[in-house]
């Protein structure tokens, strides 16, 4: 699931890869991808693209058309650029845009299911968007005090995760945002003391930021299916803790899976899956 620096290093090489073509045509072989229907993702057409930007994990691409197209990836989906345009048979497009020259801006979807969805917006109006007015503050670059944010009896693991309560963080970084922090990923946010909410909005800044820096170093178009995470605890179970060289324990669910050092974030103590998966309710 491509989280805030995977979608933010997304819209950035994107969009200047993209930026003032000419929008030659635009299909959407995915036919529950589209979630608008007035006006069709063809208005599109004839006219510039001018960028791609992020809100939460949304990613949004401008037009000078007047609209806007939100992209929501979901946990399988990938924008990328190809110098041509895909196979009529290729299962995983679900919305082409095939620019002037001659490349193509492609949403593909990995898996079978059809789950990530887009919108045709009037831009001026795209912070309007129900999903945009429902998000939490940004992640980064600069959250708001954490205190206040999480003071909940909800497990940090959860409520960092909400994208209402803070936009961006996913099951890869708030595994990496709470061993930074030196966090139990099931301390209640109403728990924290003063410092460890000042740890914990630092650890939220450095590491997203740090992914970006590292992406910014590393990648640059084509995108590749499979961004490289630079992860430390995140499927890492089993290794050995990067700073205190103590096994790694992950809590499994059914698909997915949470890693943290006992050491450092849990007092010794291993999670049990059924008294986590309980409290994370
Ligand atoms: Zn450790």
């Amino acid at each position: 699931m491509p989280e805030l620096p995977e979608i933010e290093i997304t819209a950035r090489l994107l969009g200047q890869g993209v930026a003032g073509r000419t929008v030659d045509s635009v299909a959407a072989p995915g036919l529950n991808t589209v979630k608008t229907f007035r006006p069709p993702v063809q208005v599109l057409e004839a006219h510039d693209l001018t960028g791609i930007r992020r809100r939460g994990k949304v990613l949004i691409v401008d037009s000078d058309s007047g609209f806007s197209v939100l992209m929501h990836l979901m946990s399988a989906g990938r924008l990328q650029l190809f110098g041509k345009r895909a196979s009529p048979s290729d299962r995983k497009s679900r919305l082409l845009f095939r620019l002037d020259s001659g490349e193509e801006l492609r949403l593909r979807e990995f898996g079978t299911h059809q789950r990530a969805w887009a919108r045709v917006l009037e831009t001026e109006h795209v912070e309007r968007d129900e999903y945009l007015t429902g998000l939490g503050p940004e992640a980064w670059p600069d959250p708001p005090e954490i205190g206040p944010l999480l003071d909940s009896p909800r497990p940090l693991y959860t409520a960092l995760r909400d994208r209402k309560v803070i936009a961006g963080i996913g099951r890869a970084w708030v595994d990496e945002i709470l061993w930074t922090a030196r966090l139990s990923p099931f301390k209640r946010g109403a728990d924290l003391s003063g410092e460890e909410a000042g740890a914990l909005r630092a650890a939220i800044v450095e590491r997203l930021g740090g992914a970006i820096d590292h992406y910014e170093k590393t990648l640059s178009l084509p995108l590749p299916d499979k961004l490289p995470l630079p992860l430390q605890v995140h499927r890492n179970e089993g290794g050995a803790c990067p700073r205190c060289g103590t096994t790694i324990e992950a809590v499994h669910y059914s698909d997915y899976v949470m890693c943290y050092c006992p050491r450092e974030q849990t007092g010794g103590k291993s999670l049990r899956d059924r008294r986590l998966s309980k409290l994370l309710k």
